[in-house]
């Protein structure tokens, strides 16, 4: 007779693993399937060939949300034995004329901030004082009320206040705090100012002081291997290269979860899933893109500012306005001449990421336009070279993987939008369509992705809380137990 799974998952992201390791967790049957032949989504390191002893995070490298995430807080990478290290400063933007800087502790970035210290203090000292809170607002089940009122309120206003384009340069008299914060908003890749790019903002900038942008040592690779070491322990399986297009794809199960985009979702469930439901995932939008360009260099990059140098995740694009016409360029499906660039150096906070000959990676990747094919090494090297000169000269290997590849490696990237779907405030309150449950696709059909909430990142809260629909339709409402 034909075994019936409790629950496949599609899709190894972190998502997809939170769920299924959820799952499992509470006894049931669970395997994983993967389209491609490495587990993990974005949430891999590799060696990409470009030289001897130094590895690569492919998408994501850089944690906060990894230890402030109410999964994982649960899950305690810490126990086993991954070690998250957070540089002295979280973020920096370098400028024309010095940097803005935010290091781990908020009173030293006030203070370096000039006219605008006490401005930073009010807009991030009650989020930080209360950060938990911050966290429970953002990454919990929308459908329950915040747990502290008072805070959800103060990160409402403060999201509308940078939200808003008559409001948002209410507060700042200098260049810096407002080139600070617009950094961290260009996450979202939507037009500046939003709503959207103020909560990301505000969330990550509370994150910065309150836990501090950690990297893992070693690479993100060993948060992905940790989910699957707990998921084979407790019983779940996983299979991989196994793309799941049709339903025939599917083994037999009594609950179907979709770390995926919602089109896929649609595709795979086919008549099986509600007309309304597969309306709305089809008329899902994505938003424009990512290029990434992953380097390797023969020491640190020579920023101008050595503040700068501290910086574990460095936001290359210059003033709040250059920053806003970068990302307006997008919208118009141009490519910036001087785009957003991110780039993370993760020997900054762990030298163990360095060869023994002191080669080491540089991550970065540069907003374009969704779809775009262009490779953007140049472009990358020339908006870091303007801030760190000299950078060109430490640079001994470079490859891009350009925004219409990505999706090549992770179909979840459509086009190369690594948000899985454009970052709306809609979005973030309601998911990929207009419903209360936003997990919920049907009769044992659930979405777990980032393109449900809380949106990208790898924090795990779409598994968990995908997961925990799942056990609560089997009547199971205590959520399993996940310490080691
Ligand atoms: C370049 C880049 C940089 C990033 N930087 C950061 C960062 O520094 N910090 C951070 O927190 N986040 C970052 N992110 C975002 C983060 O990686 C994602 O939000 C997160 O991985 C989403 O997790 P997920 O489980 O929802 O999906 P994913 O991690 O995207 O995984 C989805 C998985 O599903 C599989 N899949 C899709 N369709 C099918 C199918 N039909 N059949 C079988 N399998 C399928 C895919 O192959 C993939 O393995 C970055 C992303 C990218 C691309």
């Amino acid at each position: 007779m034909t075994r019936v799974l409790d629950a496949v998952v599609v899709g190894s992201g972190p998502n997809g693993l939170a769920a299924a390791v959820t799952l499992a967790r509470a006894g049931l049957s669970v395997e994983v399937l993967e389209a491609q032949p490495h587990l993990g989504g974005g949430a891999r390191t590799a060696d990409l060939g470009l030289a001897p002893g130094v590895v690569h995070d492919t998408c994501s490298a850089v944690h906060p949300m990894a230890i402030a995430s109410p999964f994982f807080r649960r899950f305690d990478l810490r126990s086993r034995g991954v070690r998250l290290v957070a540089p002295e400063v979280s973020y920096a933007q370098p400028l024309p004329d010095g940097a803005g800087v935010a290091y781990r502790d908020l009173a030293r970035t006030a203070a370096g901030l000039g006219p605008d210290g006490d401005a930073w203090l009010e807009l991030f000292a009650p989020l930080v004082a209360h950060a938990d809170a911050v966290v429970d607002l953002i990454m919990s089940d929308h459908r329950r009320l915040p747990r502290d009122l008072v805070t959800a309120v103060r990160f409402g206003l403060r999201t509308l206040e940078q939200g808003l384009g008559p409001t948002w340069d209410r507060r700042f008299r200098g260049d810096a705090a407002p080139a600070l914060l617009t950094g961290v908003a260009a996450h979202s890749i939507t037009p500046l100012p939003s709503v959207a790019g103020a909560g990301t903002a505000l969330l990550l900038g509370t994150l910065a002081h309150a836990v501090g942008w950690t990297v893992p040592v070693g690479g993100t690779q060993v948060i992905t291997d940790a989910l699957v070491a707990d998921l084979l322990a407790h019983g779940g399986s996983v299979r991989t290269s196994h793309v799941v297009r049709t339903h025939a794809d599917l083994p037999p199960a009594r609950a179907v979860v979709f770390d995926t985009v919602p089109a896929t979702v649609a595709e795979v469930m086919g008549a099986r899933l509600a007309p309304r439901v597969a309306r709305g995932y089809q008329a899902y939008r994505h938003g424009n893109a990512a290029a990434k360009v992953d380097f390797v260099l023969s020491g640190p990059v020579p920023w101008a500012d050595p503040r700068v140098r501290e910086a574990g995740t460095v936001h290359v694009g210059g003033t709040r306005a250059d920053m806003v016409a970068a990302e307006r360029a997008l919208v118009h499906g141009r490519h910036a001449e001087h785009p957003m660039v991110l780039v993370s150096d993760p020997s900054v906070a762990d030298p163990s990421r360095a060869a023994p000959d002191g080669s080491r990676p540089l991550w970065t990747y540069a907003h374009v336009p969704a779809g775009s094919r262009v490779d953007v090494t140049e472009a990358v090297t020339a908006q870091v070279e303007r801030y760190a000169p000299g950078f060109r000269d430490v640079v001994v290997a470079a490859r891009c993987v350009p925004a219409a590849r990505l999706e090549l490696d992770n179909a979840n990237y459509v086009g190369g939008d690594i948000a899985a779907g454009a970052v709306t405030l809609l979005r973030a309150l309601a998911g990929p369509r207009l419903a209360w449950d936003p997990y919920v696709a049907g009769d044992g059909v659930y979405l777990c992705s980032a393109s449900a909430p809380p949106g990208p990142g790898v924090h795990g809260m779409g598994g968990w809380l995908a997961a925990r629909r799942v056990l609560a339709a089997r009547g199971i409402h205590r959520p399993p137990d996940l310490a080691p």
